[in-house]
């Protein structure tokens, strides 16, 4: 009798044998039912096998096998095991946290099939009927009929967006003859709005380059100023890919970004089918979304960090853009990087993997540098006579702020709003901890074995090193110039928009952040008014900064970056770099010029000096060389084993007792525990020990047996994971 071996979605990283009588090899990959403990759980089968170590008469039975959808592939499958095998994160958790939510339960599963392509309209009959036939208690269908005679046609999908219960009277309507159904006419919308460009030299060299070579692996590193026209890399990448017929994949940070994104795929690409995955999604949707992909009906997969687990069984080509970007790196439960798989994907499957980005992140242009990625270059804006935004750095040492504005900020936006052109004020509220600072003469206070800054704990009056644990007592003085004001330095602006309001109570002024964005289709709606030139000063952090095309911004002001120059992060820099670059990158995409003012108070700063010249290489080697002086990625591979707990002293322990299991080879090193930067968090202590090597086989391998053996600590009252290549201290 043959033997299932099942991954399940529990913390353990051991598959579970049940005896089956009529599973073959062809099961590998299905969800399946079993018994475990007094529960039915799903799992997936990973083998069959006929063999066990369990004694045969305590082997149970599975309960059932689902078959309505095809099993997962065996690369899919190799996928994760690599997954869980490199960030150390039981496989069951692995595959089930990467399925589609109705995946994850126990039960069979309904396909809804895509929409049809009918559309219905009223008959000439339909039109002479009155809407007062429709009883008034009947809402829906009222509406239904309302939409009817307000628009030629509607499609089953423009129905469904009246109300989810719209369609149910369409059969009846149709029996009475009062619509008709037809045929949807395919998308057009692709030779009525866009003409496609002409390539740039560059973007030609660049498309030559990726499709000369798509039939193997090749990893891109598809480097091009904002406005370059990247995107228009990616589509005449993909045509030669969708003329095989095979299917990419294209996975960007953001879920804002990807309604804009996916309307300029569906338009070029309007007979293609295109599925986007990310987490707007309901149920129902993402597994229609991620069946189409597993059945090769889609060719294109538009998605956020979690589709580079879809199974994809003629993948072509895979595009990640903005490759940078932070949230391809998962920040619980399994901390994997999406681009690091896809990277993985690419190389299984031998196909082409483009990392498209203006700013690439810094182990991205290390590799590049090295020769492991190629090197794509687009130098110039895509849209003649779009210039580059002239930066100017605004002293303000010497021009005074008031609520976080200085004057010639003030005025610059003024002469935008006679002019009638948009500006953005960006406010960069990310949280830093404060560092110890000498306004005098800009020391400021760093640790003397990592070269990072030290962070100020007022309470104890010490400053500590997250990365080492050192301490010491605050200087009485500037131990550089003699000075004796030293202060905490570090707090975000928050008055701004008030100040706006009040300097311009004229104006249409409008806020763009997390709170502001919540609401379903909020930020669709302010898109809109922003195009419709509605707005004239935007406010925005963060979220503004990625890929989003302004053509009426002229003007970009950055007020409160400063902070982000003394983190305590060694990822700051490039972080703070990144943002602005992508901001600055807002103004001047269209035909007006544009120009962004920074305020600080550092304009000597080598970052502000890059950002000015555009000049991201230059930037880029001061970066590389700081991180090579000081043993930080990407000279090194790291990994932090975090713990927390509701009081510190166990977490520590717990730490402490790792440390003493571990046998490291000499090229792995292992810190001393210290308290996670943000040391409370949700009520809970958490505390962190750093493990790093010049090598990563030997740090994966002493990781491998180290977690083992952390196991075997089990200590109820620690929470404890591992982060390998952590992103965030
Ligand atoms: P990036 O992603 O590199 O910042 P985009 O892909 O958003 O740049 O392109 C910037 C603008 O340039 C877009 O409006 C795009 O339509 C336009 N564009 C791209 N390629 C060309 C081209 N070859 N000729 C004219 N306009 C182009
Ligand atoms: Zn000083
Ligand atoms: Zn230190």
């Amino acid at each position: 009798m043959p033997i299932v071996r099942v991954a399940i979605n529990i913390p353990v990283d051991t598959l579970f044998d049940y005896q089956t009588v009529d599973a073959t090899p062809d099961d590998i990959g299905l969800r399946v039912s079993v018994p475990f403990g007094k529960k039915k759980v799903v799992g997936i089968i990973i083998a069959i096998s006929d063999t066990t170590q369990i004694d045969t008469g305590k082997l149970k039975p599975v309960c059932s096998i689902y078959r309505e959808t095809k099993p997962l592939p065996a690369s899919l499958l190799e996928l994760f095991r690599f997954c869980s095998e490199y960030y150390h994160h039981p496989l069951g958790m692995v595959i089930l946290n990467s399925l589609p939510a109705a995946m994850r339960c126990n039960k069979a599963i309904q396909i809804k099939k895509p929409a049809s392509n009918l559309s219905f309209e009223l008959t000439p009959a339909g039109k002479q009927i009155d809407r007062s036939v429709i009883p008034a208690r009947n809402r829906v269908a009222r509406r239904l009929f309302s939409a009817f005679l307000e628009s030629a046609a509607l499609t089953e999908t423009q129905i469904k967006q009246i109300s989810p219960r719209a369609n149910q009277w369409l059969p009846e309507w149709l029996h009475r003859g009062w619509i008709a159904a037809k045929q949807a006419p395919a998308d057009t919308s692709a030779t009525v709005t866009g003409s496609i460009p002409i390539l740039t030299a560059e973007q030609a060299a660049a498309v030559n380059a990726i499709t000369a070579g798509l039939q193997q692996f090749n990893i891109w590193l598809l480097h091009g100023i904002t406005g370059s026209g990247k995107t228009e890399v990616y589509l005449r990448s993909i045509e030669p890919v969708l003329a095989q017929g095979k299917q990419t994949l294209v996975l960007i940070p953001e879920i804002n970004l990807t309604p804009q994104l996916e309307k300029i795929f569906r338009s070029r690409f309007a007979a293609t089918p295109i599925v986007s995955l990310h987490s707007g999604l309901n149920d129902s949707e993402r597994l229609s979304g991620w069946t189409q992909a597993q059945s090769g009906a889609a060719k294109i997969i538009l998605g956020t960090r979690l589709a580079v687990f879809t199974p994809l069984p003629d993948l072509g080509l895979i595009i990640v853009d903005e490759e940078q970007d932070s949230s391809f790196k998962q920040q619980d439960g399994l901390r994997y990087s999406a681009r690091d798989m896809a990277i993985f994907r690419a190389r299984q499957h031998a196909v082409t993997v483009i990392l498209g980005s203006a700013t690439p992140s810094l182990e991205s242009y290390y590799n590049a540098l090295n020769g492991r990625y190629h090197t794509l270059r687009l130098q110039s804006r895509a849209v003649r006579n779009a210039g580059l935004p002239s930066i100017h750095l605004i002293d303000t040492r010497i021009h005074k702020m008031q609520d976080g504005l200085t004057e010639p900020l003030i005025n610059a936006i003024g002469r935008c709003l006679i002019e009638k052109n948009q500006s953005l004020v960006f406010i960069n509220r990310r949280g830093y901890a404060p560092v110890l600072l000498c306004k005098s003469c800009g020391w400021s206070a760093a640790c003397q074995r990592c070269s990072s800054r030290l962070v100020v704990h007022l309470r104890d009056k010490q400053l500590s090193c997250h990365h080492c644990g050192h301490q010491e007592s605050f200087p009485r003085a500037c131990p550089h110039c003699g000075n004796q004001d030293l202060a905490p330095f570090g707090q975000g602006t928050q008055r701004v928009e008030d100040a706006l309001t009040s300097n311009f109570p004229a104006a249409r002024i409008l806020r763009i952040d997390r709170d502001s964005t919540r609401r379903k289709n909020a930020w669709h709606d302010m898109l809109q008014a922003i195009h419709g030139h509605q707005i004239d000063i935007l406010i925005g952090t963060q979220l503004l900064s990625k890929g989003h095309d302004f053509p009426n911004l002229a003007l970009v002001g950055i007020v409160s970056a400063d902070n982000s120059l003394y983190s305590t992060d060694f990822r700051a820099s490039e972080r703070l770099f990144t943002q602005l670059m992508q901001v600055a990158g807002r103004a001047g995409r269209a035909q007006i010029a544009g120009t962004v003012l920074i305020q600080t108070e550092f304009p000597n700063h080598p970052l502000y000096q890059a950002l000015q010249h555009h000049d991201y290489d230059g930037l880029a080697q001061i970066l590389l060389s700081e991180r090579k002086a000081a043993g930080f990625p990407p000279y090194v591979f790291q990994a932090l084993l975090r713990g927390e707990a509701h009081d510190l002293n166990p977490v520590l322990n717990f730490l402490h007792q790792a440390i003493k299991l571990a046998k490291p080879p000499e090229a792995v090193e292992l810190f001393d525990p210290v308290p996670a930067q943000m040391h409370r968090l949700k009520g809970l202590e958490r505390a962190q020990l750093l493990i790093q090597s010049t090598s990563r086989k030997q740090l994966q391998a002493f990781l491998t047996e180290w977690c083992a053996q952390i196991h075997a600590l089990t200590n109820h009252k620690v929470r404890w994971t591992l982060d390998v290549d952590p992103l965030e201290f």
